[in-house]
């Protein structure tokens, strides 16, 4: 029998977040919606609410597509804090939840 390795699982049920040390937590009152963040993620772990209703800097931004974190994917490594260029993420230990 030939055993050919497949991607048979859907990789996205397997979580990999366990050793994360510290996690991303956005500011949405600073987030103007740029998706830089989204577009850095190494891990592919910001996604995008279509629908959101949070907060934001401006009135016509709000109803705008917003970013969030997918924690069960997140590694904590911080690019996305690192390229926001609105300051609107913090790296925020893990335990010391805002
Ligand atoms: S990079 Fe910063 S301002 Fe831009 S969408 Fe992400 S969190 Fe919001
Ligand atoms: S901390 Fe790293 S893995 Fe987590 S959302 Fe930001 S860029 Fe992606």
């Amino acid at each position: 029998m030939v055993m050919t390795p497949t991607a048979y699982y859907p990789t996205t049920n397997i979580k990999t977040s366990s050793w994360r040390t510290s996690k991303p937590v956005i500011d949405y009152s600073k987030c103007t919606r740029c998706m830089i963040c989204w577009k850095f993620c190494p891990d592919v772990a910001i996604d995008i609410n279509e629908n959101p209703d949070y907060e934001a800097p401006a009135d016509r931004i709000k109803k705008m597509e917003a970013p969030f974190i997918d924690y069960d994917h997140c590694k904590g490594c911080g690019i996305c804090a690192n390229e926001c260029p609105f300051d609107a993420i913090e790296m925020v230990r893990e335990g010391e939840d805002k």
